[in-house]
Formats: structure tokens, sequence, C-alpha cells
């Protein structure tokens, strides 16, 4: 028979891609970054934070992002990808569990990501509601892929059980829970 205990912890996996096209802002993680090219999509391109929603969404073994929020959708056009990673994350906390700490892995040619890791740090931080030393990001150059054209994000994320203080002080009068 199979056990209806929840597990403590839980990792998810997102990855996705996007194609540079000229004469559009470039987003990652939330941040909007200086550069002759943007990422193409249906929303903001944001690819990171994608990643990330499809990671948190996979944490629950939720449906994934086109699922939810289908690019067939005219009210998604030009959406803030924000919007998609909050909805991914008050799925994992409805289900009783909180954001432990993320890794990523960013893949483009350019531009260089070592003067924004910060900031992307923090504000993807910000939006998990976690600290910045919880957020991993790398990045990489696609050596070899020939993907020049081409950003790529791969994340995973690791979610835990509130303990049942968090959770009846998070369904109580507390506008929100503490950092950590
Ligand atoms: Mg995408």
């Amino acid at each position: 028979m199979k056990s209806q205990r929840q597990p403590k912890t839980r990792i998810g996996y997102g990855f996705d891609s996007h194609e540079f096209r000229p004469g559009i802002p470039l987003k990652i993680g939330g941040v909007v970054l200086a550069h002759d090219k943007g990422l193409g999509g249906h929303s903001d391109g944001d690819l990171l934070l994608h990643a990330i929603t499809d990671a948190l969404l996979g944490s629950m073994a939720a449906p994934d992002i086109g699922a939810l929020f289908p690019p067939s959708e005219a009210k998604w056009k030009g959406a803030d990808s924000v919007v998609f990673l909050r909805e991914a994350l008050r799925r994992v906390e409805q289900a009783g569990y909180i954001v432990t700490n993320i890794d990523s892995s960013l893949i483009l040619a350019a531009p260089k990501i070592g003067p924004h890791a910060q900031a992307i740090r923090s504000r993807v931080a910000e939006l998990l509601d976690i600290n910045p030393d919880c957020v991993g990001l790398k990045a990489k150059t696609p050596e070899g892929l020939n993907t020049e054209n081409t950003a790529m994000a791969h994340v995973v994320v690791l979610v835990e059980k509130r303990s049942q203080k968090r959770a009846s002080r998070a369904a109580g009068k507390a506008p929100s829970r503490p950092k950590r």
C-alpha cells in the first residue's frame, strides 16, 4: 500500500530557452539588462523566471507553465513573468511547503551576466522570499552548441515542509512570514 505521508522535502527542475531578437528589452530574473537584443516570446521572454516557475511547479508535480498560462491565450501576451512565478509559489505554499534554495545555470553568448549577477540574485530572492545567498546563479557561454542567438536556463529548487508552528502562524493574522 502506498504511504500517504507527505515528504519533508521535494525537489523541482525547470528548463527554458528563448531566441534573441533585436529591438526588445532583455529581462532575466526580473531585471532589465542593457543589451542590443532581448528575448522573444509570448510573454516578456524572461527565461530565468520561466525556468524557476517550472521548477516550483515540478516540485509539486503540478501542470507546467505552458499548461497554466498557454501562449495561445491573448491575455498572456507581453505578460510580466513575475505573475507566473507568483502563481507557482502560491501553489507550493498552499501545499504547505516553503522554498529552501534554488540553483540555476544560464547559457548564453552575451551579455556577460557577472556584472548583473547580484541584482538578479537579489530580485529572485525577493520574489521567492528567501535570502540572496540561497539563490545560486551561474552563467556559461554555449561552447560547441551553435546556439549563439539563444539563451537557455536550467533551474533546480528544493522545498521543505513548513513546520506546524509556522503553518499556523501563516494561516493566522500575521501579514507575512519572517525572512529566514
Ligand atoms: Mg519561456
